[in-house]
């Protein structure tokens, strides 16, 4: 038995060889410098295709040294530790001390080789800045514009619910916010995130959503589909004073879920429930600022004389079923020169 390399005659032979000539071939190349892409933004690493958020930048550096590790077809396994020298803040020499092994035998070795940070841009903040969305959030009035509490009560609602679904998904965002229409436009980077608030909104204003949505591309051969949340929000609010086929009513309850909408009879003071579709002509007399207050002079059982606030005159009024006065005056709006009063008080 002897080695067909060299002549020798050891005790064992490895695929014909003695232990030095076999060993020679035993090794790993290593790429000589290692590029890592760092977003400028946030600071994110490219790994591949994803991209590392806060990341620990030396179990990177190993993780993609170990990834440039080419061991020969001989070697079983091996090892590596490294020690890393700056050389500025971009250039980092890497010096590794590796052990190799194959079948029953051990072979230590160094090698180097170098990190380079190189500047880049992750895909969120890539977004961020390329006016990136996947939805639209459209929120409209019925007629005329939409008040401002409406707009801000809108705002308030997008920003805080971002807030909270982000948490650390900085993929997450609103894009941008339009005033258009009389209403706003929300670009948000998130579909998901976007379909639930658009259900908020619409519970918000008892509204009503529609979805439309627009082949925008392909990507990686999927078709790429941006959506829009239409919300078009009522003209009345609950406690608004509206007029309904020559009935006076106050809004009590808006119900998206069921389409349905309640509201108090001021002359009888019950709850009366509507299908939306069924109040589409509804007519808007007013808000809290039209409900007035009005001196009570005398009461019975059906009937209440109250002081007009305007022209100081006696006016009789029939008190709704259960009506109960309290104090000195009632609550009461006035509408085409008639006193009707709250059922609430
Ligand atoms: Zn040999
Ligand atoms: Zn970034």
């Amino acid at each position: 038995m002897f080695c067909v390399e060299c002549g020798k005659e050891p005790d064992d032979l490895y695929e014909g060889l003695c232990k030095d000539c076999y060993l020679k071939d035993v090794d790993v190349n290593i790429t000589p410098s290692i590029d890592i892409e760092i977003c400028t933004t946030c600071g994110s690493v490219r790994d591949g295709h994803r991209w590392i958020e806060r990341p620990d930048m030396h179990s990177i550096m190993l993780k993609r040294i170990e990834d440039s590790i080419e061991p020969s077809y001989k070697v079983d396994k091996y090892s590596f530790t490294a020690d890393f020298y700056e050389e500025d803040p971009r250039n980092i020499h890497a010096e590794l001390d590796l052990i190799m092994e194959c079948h029953d035998l051990e072979k230590q070795t160094s090698k180097e080789t170098k990190v380079i940070f190189k500047n880049g841009q992750c895909t969120i903040c890539s977004r961020i800045h390329g006016h990136y969305y996947e939805a639209i959030i459209q929120v409209r009035p019925t007629k005329k514009s939409m008040t401002e509490e409406q707009k801000q009560a809108v705002r308030d609602k997008i920003h805080k619910e971002v807030k909270v679904k982000r948490g650390d998904e900085r993929s997450i965002f609103v894009t941008s916010m339009e005033e258009k229409h009389g209403g706003l436009d929300f670009y948000m980077s998130d579909n998901g995130v976007s379909r639930k608030l658009s259900k908020q909104i619409s519970e918000l204003f008892g509204g009503e959503i529609t979805v439309s949505s627009k082949l925008a591309g392909r990507e990686d051969g999927q078709e790429i589909y941006k959506v829009t949340y239409s919300v078009r929000i009522p003209p009345y609010e609950r406690g608004d004073f509206v007029e309904h086929k020559g009935g006076i009513y106050r809004v009590k309850e808006i119900r998206t879920s069921s389409g349905h909408l309640t509201l108090t009879e001021l002359k009888t003071g019950k709850p009366v429930t509507f299908d939306k579709r069924d109040v589409q002509d509804i007519k808007v007399i007013g808000g809290e600022e039209i409900i007035k207050e009005s001196v009570i002079v005398s009461e019975d059982e059906q009937e209440i004389k109250v002081l007009d606030p305007d022209d100081y005159k006696t006016k009789t009024l029939v008190k709704p079923e259960g009506y109960v006065s309290k104090g000195d005056t009632v609550k009461i709006i006035k509408y085409m020169d008639k006193i009707l009063l709250l059922p609430e008080h």
